[in-house]
């Protein structure tokens, strides 16, 4: 690219902070503007729902890179200011402070937010969500106090904050419409281990039901009501329904958009010189045969790194295999691959699933096609490895501990 070249970045996020970063690694000597309309620098969110929430880790501890970092390398970092309008055929960005900023080649990493529940009632105060650090500090200081909260949904985000509840003192009630907890990510099987260990937490799991209003009195939430009629006291509310990617640049940009903004493995958008990655990113990922889009941080972590290559015109096909991790009180786990419902036909377990210390495989047709270690660890590189090999195994070898994964 010529040295006058603009890379513009919305969303400064992990993924457009790492993309930034890796755009000068590569030698992009051009100009960079990396554009967020939060008030905070570049961060990670997953200690906002553990260890920062908890009020165990620091905040300086949460950002990708020290404030200096931005000056140093040349990254024009402008904070507190939202791109409204995207207009391709100009290769123009519109700020909502009236600038706009031209660009040679753009970035959308606009990552996501969290989906609204449209009850009666779900506008009063102490009904939260969390996505940002000030959505962490506010949950903090409520669960500070103690009293009843309601999860509103047991996905990871949902459980994670039950168990921070927990630690905090509060009585927890989890209503979920699914049949058993996290059905989504991992299927019926495993849901129940996490249900499990809530319930021996003291978290009351109400599955089968949905949230259908809120009552308060003086504007700030008291009780939730269930779809089975039931009352729950609830001094504080936690809704974690999912997130909805932040597509709207890019579908009035006229942007082809379906869950997510939808790019090829090279993570090139439908418009020229648009480049997606991160949590809005649906892209074509050669190992599943067709688009994905993820909720991962460690995809944040390596599709900003690989979308700046593809910026860079070097040929790249984003192929890596789903990780996630969570932790849930003294539980651990790291999940490789997309062990959805429908996605597979048997789950084989190796080790001590009561004591929960074990692996999950999750198989298609003798094939392993996810994996997930609890409290088990240094193997997920192995179990990534196994995933993306889509070759046949022998069951029972692979339920054997003493069996590397290595060898399966
Ligand atoms: C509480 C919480 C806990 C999590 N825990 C885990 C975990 O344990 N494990 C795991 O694997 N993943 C976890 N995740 C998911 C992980 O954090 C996300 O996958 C990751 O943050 C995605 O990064 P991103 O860069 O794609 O987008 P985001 O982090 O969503 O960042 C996008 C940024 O762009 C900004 N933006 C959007 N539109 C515009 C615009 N028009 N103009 C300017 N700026 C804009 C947004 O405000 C935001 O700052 C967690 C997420 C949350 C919220």
């Amino acid at each position: 690219m010529p040295a006058e070249s603009t890379f513009v970045i919305v969303g400064a996020s992990l993924t457009g902070a790492k993309a930034a970063e890796t755009l000068r690694e590569e030698g992009f000597e051009g100009n960079i503007v990396l554009l967020g309309d939060e008030h905070e620098r570049p961060y990670e969110r997953p200690p906002l729902s553990k260890g920062y929430l908890l009020g165990n880790e620091e905040k300086s501890s949460i950002y990708v890179h020290e404030e200096s970092w931005y000056a140093k390398n040349g990254v024009d970092l402008r904070l507190g200011v939202r791109a409204t309008a995207l207009d391709p055929g100009a290769k123009q960005v519109s700020l909502d402070d009236g600038g706009t900023v031209a660009y040679d080649r753009l970035l959308l990493a606009t990552g996501a937010s969290p989906r609204r529940l449209n009850v009666p009632g779900s506008d009063l105060d102490g009904v939260l969500y969390l996505r940002r650090v000030g959505d962490s500090e506010r949950l903090r200081a409520a669960l500070h106090g103690g009293g009843h909260v309601v999860t509103v949904g047991a996905g990871w985000i949902g459980l994670e904050v039950t168990a921070a509840a927990r630690e905090a003192g509060c009585e927890v009630t989890v209503v979920e419409p699914e049949p058993v907890a996290l059905y989504r990510s991992l299927g019926p099987e495993l849901g129940g281990v996490f249900a499990d260990l809530h319930k021996e937490h003291g978290v009351v799991f109400r599955t089968g039901e949905s949230v259908t209003e809120f009552r308060g009195s003086g504007g700030k939430v008291s009780e939730a009501v269930t779809s089975s009629g039931t009352v729950l006291p609830a001094d504080h509310v936690v809704v974690g329904i999912g997130a909805i990617p932040s597509t709207g640049l890019a579908a009035d940009a006229g942007l082809d958009v379906g869950n997510g903004v939808i790019a090829d493995a090279g993570l090139h958008s439908s418009a020229p010189d648009v480049f997606v990655a991160g949590d809005v990113a649906n892209s074509f990922r050669p190992l599943y045969g067709k688009h994905v889009r993820v909720e991962h941080w460690a995809n944040a972590l390596s599709s900003g790194p690989a979308v700046a290559k593809s910026m860079l015109g070097q040929g790249i096909s984003y192929d890596v295999v789903p990780y996630f991790f969570s932790d849930q009180y003294d539980l651990g786990m790291e999940t490789a691959g997309l062990p959805e419902p429908g996605s597979y036909d048997k789950v084989v377990y190796r080790g001590n699933l009561e004591g929960r210390e074990f692996i999950a495989f999750w198989l298609s047709g003798g094939v392993v096609v996810a994996g997930m270690n609890v409290n088990v660890w240094d193997v997920n590189d192995d179990i990534q490895a196994l995933t993306q090999a889509r070759h046949q195994v022998d069951e029972a070898r692979l339920a054997d501990v003493d069996v590397p994964i290595a060898d399966l």
